[in-house]
């Protein structure tokens, strides 16, 4: 049996976790993200980590298939390309990890990352041709096709979540557009268009009494009733579906996950999808299954060490 490291690093802690090659997670822990000084003691810190599970546990290193790495930026060829979140510029990530670890190093973008664990052991299971897509903060995406991870040719491939849907929009999004889909499909989207919807009429509604409203509180006045919650959700559902209907209408997968936070809210936004994806959708490409993602936080780690796996 040969073992290897899945990391996901993050924005304010590192999540290390030791596998062995059939995917089954033996061990996690974590680090912090050390980002002062340009980031620069962070793949220290991370080979540090490593280097000293390996001593404590006792593993040979003729046992280990190497590390496999997450990072909140574009990787082309091992090499990430500016990461605002980590202070960092361009990092041959691979290779400077590889020479503090002896090991082989993977490396590639975190949501791609999280979207080859889900296709391997979480939501996408069984299917070869899977979208990932997590609604958080922002909207983030991967595409695996034939099982293979699309990395595109600038380290972008799967960047689902600024693609255009409103050309008209006045607002800006956070790369600099408007109109990305980001600016309605994500949770920070949601509360945008509660806002938005509230500000509109003064019809009541349990939303208003809410001093700091989030996503789900959205979701919650939705599910018991109220008719303004409804209404958001309504026109949430509507971008959701031109969303993935234009994606599926491109990539025909046989599964799109959806994870991040929005996807707490479970079946009922995967419910609501559906009339509108159908509606946008091209028929030959309508027979997509939808499964909300089942691995987490943990997701990174799993895809991480695929990433070893494939290599
Ligand atoms: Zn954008």
């Amino acid at each position: 049996m040969k073992y290897g490291f899945g990391v996901d690093l993050g924005g304010t802690t590192v999540k290390i976790a030791y596998f062995d090659e059939t995917g089954t997670m033996l061990d996690k822990w974590e680090i912090p993200t050390r980002r002062d000084n340009g980031g620069e003691n962070i793949i220290p810190d991370i080979a540090d980590a490593v280097n000293r599970y390996r001593k404590e546990k006792n593993i040979a290193d003729t046992e280990l298939l190497g590390i496999g790495i997450g990072v909140p930026g574009a990787v082309v060829n091992g090499v990430v390309n500016r990461c605002v979140n980590l202070g960092w510029g361009i990092v041959p990530i691979e290779e400077e990890l590889s020479k503090l670890t002896g090991l082989p190093v993977k490396a590639s973008n975190d949501a791609n990352v999280a979207a080859l664990g889900e296709y391997w052991v979480g939501g996408g299971k069984g299917s070869q041709n899977v979208i990932f897509i997590t609604l958080g903060t922002g909207v983030g995406g991967g595409i695996i096709l034939d099982g293979k991870l699309l990395n595109g040719t600038h380290g972008a491939g799967g960047e689902l979540g600024h693609m255009v849907l409103n050309p008209k929009e006045t607002a800006i999004c956070g790369c600099g557009k408007r109109g990305c889909v980001e600016q309605y499909c994500s949770a920070t989207g949601i509360v945008r268009l509660a806002h938005q919807r509230l500000e509109k009429d003064g019809v009541a509604s349990t939303l208003r009494e809410l001093e700091d409203l989030t996503c789900r509180d959205v979701f919650d006045a939705g599910k018991a009733g109220d008719q303004v919650a409804l209404e958001i959700l309504d026109t949430y559902f509507d971008y959701m579906g031109q969303f993935l209907g234009s994606t599926c209408s491109v990539i025909d997968p046989e599964a799109v996950v959806i994870g991040g936070g929005v996807s707490k809210a479970g079946q009922v936004l995967l419910d609501g999808i559906a009339p509108y994806f159908h509606k946008y959708v091209f028929h030959a490409a309508s027979g997509v299954k939808f499964a909300l993602a089942n691995l987490g936080n943990d997701a990174g780690a799993y895809g991480a060490f695929k990433l070893v796996l494939d290599k």
